[in-house]
């Protein structure tokens, strides 16, 4: 079970900032800018190479909750979205999440 999967579960506490029945948004525990958000499935999918056909229309709904979260704490003027996908190094919890990053 990753970690972001305890903290869907409510076994580690975490600083939610939206959540619906596919998604959670949480604060990163160390933020890399003002803001840093990580956008998360609640379905456990190791990283992005581990995609499949089904997984389509819930990455599409990842972008759709950055773009509102974004409007909601009104710093989409201007954020940076990316996933990491490096298991040796970059990505460092399996279980993909989208960074959405903003110094607005
Ligand atoms: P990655 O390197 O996998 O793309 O990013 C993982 C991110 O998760 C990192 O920015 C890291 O700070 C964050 N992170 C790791 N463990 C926790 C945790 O227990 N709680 C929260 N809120 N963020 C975490």
């Amino acid at each position: 079970m990753s970690i972001f999967t305890k903290i869907i579960n409510r076994e580690i506490p975490s600083t939610i900032i939206y959540e619906d029945e596919k998604i959670i948004v949480i604060k990163d525990i160390k933020p890399l800018a003002k803001t840093h958000l990580l956008i998360i499935p609640k379905k456990e999918i190791p990283t992005i190479n581990d995609l499949e056909e089904v997984d389509r229309e819930l990455l599409s709904e990842m972008f759709f909750v950055a773009k509102k979260v974004a409007k909601d704490l009104k710093i989409d003027e201007w954020y940076q979205l990316h996933f990491n996908v490096w298991e040796k190094w970059w990505q460092e919890v399996m279980h993909i999440h989208m960074h959405l990053l903003s110094n607005s």
